[in-house]
């Protein structure tokens, strides 16, 4: 899977070199490459921004610059084109889901106030939303999504069942996890586990899943129950 962020901010990305997604861009599972937007500034000083039309506060990125990155990355409209923004569409797990199945993935990174409209209109595709807060910028949104989509290109877990458990997968949160030692500060590690028994394990896994969804996320069971 090839994915392009396109930012004011390359530096940032330095965080998915770490870890899981790290060692999938080393082994070649993900090609990533965050492109600095300003080099595509035609401004003599690459300035790439600029105050608002009609007034208000803070600064709006110009469409030049981010136009001609987009040309440059994807001249032929090969990627899915995706621009971060609170009023996209909310990411969730069916979406990283979703975007995973795409060899392509271009992702627009706002700063400031945001991105000039018209620039959005030419080149965009869909608009996603990392939830109902804001963000100084698009980055740190962009690294959730690639960083969730990307655990479901085949070979970037290690084991490559191990999201099937992971809270969402069946619509339910996961169930808590233990490690050893079976008693930390007078706290045991719940009984069946430690006995081998697999299909006891499963039920309570099953069950502690149910009630913590129940107790946490009722939203999620009434979903199900929907179909959605
Ligand atoms: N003025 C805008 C917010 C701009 S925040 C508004 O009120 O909607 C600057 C940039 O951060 C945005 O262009 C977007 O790319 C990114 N951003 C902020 N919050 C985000 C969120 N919840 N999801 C995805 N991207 C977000």
């Amino acid at each position: 899977m090839k994915i392009r962020v396109l930012t004011l901010f390359p530096s940032m990305f330095g965080a998915l070199g770490e870890s899981i997604i790290g060692r999938a861009i080393k082994n070649g599972l993900i090609d990533f490459e965050a492109v600095d937007i300003r080099e595509y500034s035609i401004d003599k000083h690459h300035k790439c921004d600029d105050t608002p039309y009609g007034g208000g506060a803070g600064m709006v990125m110009t469409a030049q610059p981010i136009y001609d990155c987009i040309n440059a990355v994807d001249p032929n409209h090969e990627y899915l084109r995706i621009f971060m923004s609170p009023s996209g569409e909310r990411f969730v797990d069916a979406t990283a889901r979703e975007l995973a199945t795409h060899d392509n993935l271009l992702i627009l990174c706002g700063h400031y106030e945001g991105v000039d409209k018209r620039v959005i209109d030419l080149c965009i595709d869909r608009e996603i939303s990392v939830g109902d807060y804001v963000l100084s910028g698009g980055e740190i949104a962009a690294m959730a999504v690639v960083d969730a989509a990307a655990r479901f290109v085949d070979g970037v877990l290690g084991c490559f069942d191990s999201h099937e458990d992971e809270s969402f997968s069946d619509g339910l949160l996961e169930y808590p996890q233990y490690t050893r030692p079976p008693e930390f500060m007078g706290l045991k590690v719940p009984e069946v586990l430690l006995g081998g028994n697999h299909k006891e394990i499963a039920k309570f896994r099953r069950e502690c899943s149910l009630k913590l969804t129940r107790e946490r996320r009722g939203d999620l069971l009434r979903e199900d129950k929907d179909g959605n």
